[in-house]
């Protein structure tokens, strides 16, 4: 080893799903929404005005802020933007686990987690999910140095009733509590209705998944003033310019256009509920999601070999070679013309 070298920060990235190209693929493996997005976000971009690339963007990247405060009901002193919701959850990371204290997190949930916490130093722990899977609120009642999970949770899918948050929260007033609701727009009531009681919490989201703009990177959190200002005094002491001007104008065309953002989601929670039909027609078992994916095992088919049959087939799914999750796939729920030609492949695979 060079000398130089036993400087290099050591550490463990994350790793993303495969973005593989071509035309024919079915890509059902990172969660991303099947449908374009709004129609207007489309009119916006090709009107864009280029010259406004010359400038820096506003580092307050206030139209966004600001129309996510209406459409929330909060105020703009309230919410905080970022490069995806990665970014967003990155800074909180940073600006609120601080403590000599160990955060807790569930020991299956989103693998991005411990990455940071690995990255900045941050001591953790991570309380076993039940034998179905579920998070278990009791476990995140000791004392910590913070608590974030993701509501509905990933990869499981599985969804916290408003109560169980609140249950967490309420043990947990000496720290910031993260609620990451990457998914909950596909079925789940989110902890922005828990905001007005517990100062402490930081509810996270994304436009990646019910908002079809995975591509822009655009996430935001919103809690009490407190918090956002402590984000912004981190951004700030980071990159001022996180928020490139492209997504700040098309992230306030996409909210703009509610109607479109709901009948996409209805699709994607109709298209769900009928792959749990077909999916356990076929002799699979899953977890109850509320997300925009199903984690699916099979008895008779070992996870990695379906995996690789699926791939070889041009149809991508999410598998993860960990203890406990070895013998599952995670299924994005695309069109229904996508997921057709998931239950035919299948439907041949398991025949012999
Ligand atoms: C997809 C996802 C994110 C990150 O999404 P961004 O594209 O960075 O906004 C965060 N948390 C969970 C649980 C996710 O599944």
């Amino acid at each position: 080893m060079r000398a130089w070298e036993k400087n290099i920060r050591r550490v463990d990235p994350y790793v993303p799903g495969e973005q593989p190209s071509g035309e024919k693929l079915i890509k059902l493996n990172t969660n991303e929404n099947p449908y374009p997005p709004a129609p207007g976000v489309e009119r916006a971009l090709r009107e864009m005005d280029y010259g406004r690339l010359r400038k820096y963007p506003d580092p307050a990247a206030s139209v966004l802020t600001g129309c996510l405060a209406g459409y929330y009901g909060v105020g703009e002193d309230q919410v905080f933007v970022g490069v995806g919701s990665d970014d967003v959850l990155a800074m909180a990371f940073l600006a609120f686990f601080n403590s000599p204290k160990p955060i807790l997190f569930p020991d299956v949930s989103y693998s991005f987690y411990k990455v940071w916490a690995n990255l900045f130093g941050i001591p953790y722990e991570m309380p076993a999910l039940d034998q179905e899977f579920r998070i278990c609120p009791p476990d995140y009642y000791k004392e910590n140095g913070g608590v974030v999970f993701p509501n509905p949770n990933a990869p499981t899918g599985l969804l916290l009733g408003l109560g169980e948050v609140e249950d967490i929260i309420r043990h947990n007033q000496d720290v910031v509590v993260v609620v990451d609701e990457a998914y909950i727009d596909f079925g789940g009531r989110s902890a922005l209705a828990l905001l007005n009681r517990y100062e402490n919490l930081l509810v996270v989201q994304t436009f990646s998944k019910a908002r079809s703009m995975a591509g822009l990177r655009i996430g935001f959190a919103i809690g009490n003033p407190r918090l956002i200002r402590a984000l912004n005094d981190v951004k700030y002491s980071y990159n001022s310019y996180t928020m490139n001007m492209p997504s700040l104008v098309l992230g306030v065309e996409s909210v703009k256009e509610e109607r479109y953002f709901r009948d996409t989601v209805a699709k994607i929670v109709k298209t769900r509920e009928q792959a749990k039909k077909r999916l356990c027609a076929l002799g699979f078992t899953f977890p109850d999601s509320m997300s925009n994916f199903i984690f699916a095992r099979h008895e008779k088919a070992a996870a990695p070999k379906l995996f690789e049959a699926l791939k070889s087939r041009q149809i991508y799914v999410r598998y993860f070679a960990q203890p406990r999750l070895e013998n599952y796939l995670r299924i994005t729920v695309g069109t229904d013309e996508e997921m057709e030609e998931l239950y035919h492949f299948l439907e041949g695979y398991l025949a012999y």
